[in-house]
């Protein structure tokens, strides 16, 4: 008898285009079952603590990040956001402003908007002027994607990432709830994955520290399911 393994993606559901990274997941998996026979995968919205805790990897969606904030607070998941972002054993993906969420500072943030941590990085919301502020481009991800070099990259209201912390850098501390627990325990080194060229400058729009990703694009609206696939590859399974 064959035993599969289990793996539970859950999709961050507070706000925000979660249903779109569901259809995602779900697609990418069908689409490559050859690929998965020894899984099981269930992809779940994800709205409280419990479901939460069921999950391997989480993802957290583009939509408002301040939105997203004052809504993990007042639900009281955020205590658990913290917790399962600092959770080594765990995988986390934030697009655009699931981005801005997971980071550790924001340039930008509105009164009260916390980060979470997981990403030495500090992110600027809205960085795309207005003219750019929703726009698509076909961008070479082959460096860390195989053969990937033609991704239809979605922007909405993007943000950027504007540095990147040392490993360690304890001068900078994500804005902790009281009953937070964020100790950012993520000690690998940022990688920059993707930098877009515009107006002679290099925007940095994906970046990755070891467990966790982060995309300033929607590769969930994108009708392309490759970037979802190498998620579950590289990060999931
Ligand atoms: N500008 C939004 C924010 O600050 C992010 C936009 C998006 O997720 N498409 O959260």
């Amino acid at each position: 008898m064959t035993t599969t393994k289990k793996k539970v993606i859950g999709v961050l559901a507070l706000q925000g285009a979660f249903i779109e990274h569901i259809e995602y997941f779900n697609k990418a998996i069908q689409l490559n079952s050859d690929n998965y026979l020894s899984y099981t995968f269930t992809i779940i919205p994800i709205k409280t603590k419990e479901e939460l805790q069921q999950c391997d990897a989480l993802v957290i969606p583009g939509g408002e990040s301040s939105s997203m904030s004052y809504i993990a607070e007042r639900t009281n998941l955020l205590p658990h956001l913290y917790a399962f972002v600092a959770d080594e054993n765990k995988t986390v993906w934030g697009t655009c402003a699931g981005l801005i969420f997971l980071s550790k500072q924001i340039q930008n943030g509105l009164e009260n908007q916390k980060c979470l941590g997981g990403l030495s990085i500090e992110t600027n919301r809205n960085a795309f002027g207005r003219q750019l502020d929703s726009f698509v481009t076909n961008l070479d991800f082959s460096k860390f994607i195989p053969n990937c070099n033609n991704f239809p990259a979605v922007f909405i209201r993007a943000p950027v990432v504007t540095k990147i912390f040392a490993e360690n850098d304890s001068s900078v501390l994500t804005k902790i709830p009281k009953s937070g627990n964020n100790t950012s325990t993520n000690t690998e080194k940022v990688q920059v994955l993707y930098q877009l060229e515009l107006d002679k400058n290099d925007l940095i729009v994906a970046v990755r520290q070891g467990r966790i990703l982060g995309t300033s694009f929607h590769p969930e609206l994108a009708d392309d399911y490759r970037f979802h696939q190498w998620f579950i590859d590289e990060f999931v399974i």
